[in-house]
């Protein structure tokens, strides 16, 4: 990927994410291969990557996708579900498969607009408090048995499997999911399933981040323990993202076994819904060196930024690859990297290099396709990278260049 992708490099204009569509197919095989295997079914989740051109591809290898509400449902809709139902999607393109994508939805609150809007797209909805399930029974009784097919709760194991802070959703006082001690188990028992009044048929969790099996099964022994006593009256359970099943290393038989396992044990449909791993090591993004100052070593500013296009660098933290490049200290020309806002703290990280920088040299972060894009903003005014795709015939596609119209547009 990298000679190829240093050709296409000089070609670009800076800042630019440059989509890889060979490993993304990559990625969707492995991952269809395991949905195979296991008999479960694999969505994408939009929240990761919503590269919206690509959802054709992805449909032909994967289920569906999963939205965080109402605009990525209907992307999704749009984009990916309509033209693998036959109607023309905004593309303009139909893909007649005889293959039906799903559409699912969890939201931690709906609106009530937000959930009318989501009763007429979605196929799966899922419910982050039975308290909204109650509010909603009018107009989920109204939707029976029209398009939606299932409904679900999402619960919270109550169980870390990684280090906590803003991304652990089993964290003491989480308001994500359920827990078993404010689970209604006597009345959801109790009640009678019905073909005309919709039920919840689903229990859906999502408690990883990055991880590997292991951490899928410990978590899922905590499910069982705190929630088997309801899965007779359920179709299906949803054991969310974060397993980074395309990642090198990670335990795919493993992964396998566990959800046959489950599937057997319980008869119930397994789904997962994986952003990152759709779009792992899939994408770059090409920045030009404008500036090189002096402060306690040399600072490099490049023409992106930390906060603007790679934000997940000051959240998660995390110090993201380049393309030739060492950290500090490893080679003999060192660097900090510095974006262009006025943020004090929009730094990227420290690298090394063999030869001195110069200013116009481009610089290229690896594994920017997830988590960036759908997180841009335009702090200070910065302008939105580019988005490229380089199809796997080598050619490269731009797909948007932004502009002052996309600044001025999100203002008022
Ligand atoms: C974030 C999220 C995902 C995707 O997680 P990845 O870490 O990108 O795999 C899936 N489901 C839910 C509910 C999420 O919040």
């Amino acid at each position: 990927m990298q000679d190829r992708q240093n050709n296409l490099v000089q070609a670009v204009k800076t800042p630019c994410y440059i989509i890889d569509e060979q490993k993304i197919i990559s990625n969707l095989q492995i991952l269809q291969n395991v949905a195979k295997k296991a008999g479960c079914k694999i969505l994408l989740a939009q929240k990761a990557f919503s590269a919206f051109s690509l959802y054709p591809l992805i449909g032909e290898y994967l289920d569906g996708t999963t939205a965080s509400g109402l605009h990525e449902a209907k992307l999704a809709h749009d984009y990916m579900h309509k033209i693998f139902c036959g109607e023309n999607g905004k593309t303009g393109k139909t893909v007649k498969t005889g293959k039906k994508t799903e559409n699912h939805v969890f939201s931690v609150a709906y609106s009530d607009e937000e959930f009318s809007a989501v009763l007429e797209i979605c196929d799966y909805i899922t419910f982050n408090s039975f308290s909204q399930w109650e509010r909603f029974q009018p107009k989920i009784n109204e939707n029976a048995r029209k398009n939606v097919k299932s409904y679900g709760i999402r619960i919270n194991p109550e169980h870390s499997t990684q280090g906590g802070g803003i991304y652990d959703p089993c964290a003491v006082g989480s308001r994500l999911g359920v827990t078993a001690k404010n689970f209604p188990f006597e009345k959801f028992c109790k009640t009678e399933i019905s073909y005309k009044t919709p039920q919840i048929e689903g229990l859906h969790f999502h408690t990883l981040c990055q991880q590997d099996s292991d951490a899928l099964e410990s978590t899922l022994q905590a499910v069982e323990k705190n929630f088997s006593q309801c899965f007779s009256k359920l179709k299906w359970v949803n054991f969310g993202g974060g397993h980074h099943i395309t990642r090198p290393g990670y335990d795919i038989e493993n992964l396998i076994k566990i959800i046959q396992k489950f599937q057997k044990k319980y008869k119930l449909q397994v789904y997962l819904e994986p952003g990152e791993a759709i779009a792992l090591n899939a994408g770059t993004l090409v920045s030009t060196v404008l500036d090189i100052i002096e402060n306690n070593g040399k600072i490099a500013i490049l023409d992106t930024s930390a906060t603007c296009h790679m934000p997940d660098v000051l959240e998660m933290p995390y110090r993201p690859e380049v393309i030739n490049a060492g950290k500090k200290g490893e080679k003999p020309f060192c660097y900090t990297f510095g974006g262009v806002t006025c943020l004090a703290g929009d730094i990227i990280g420290e690298y090394s290099f063999d030869k001195p920088l110069k200013i116009g040299d481009s610089v290229t972060f690896t594994d920017m396709a997830i988590y960036s894009m759908v997180k841009n903003n335009t702090f200070n005014g910065v302008n939105l990278p580019s988005i490229a795709v380089q199809r796997t015939d080598g050619s490269l596609e731009i797909l948007r260049e932004f502009g002052y119209a996309d600044f001025l547009q999100r203002l008022g």
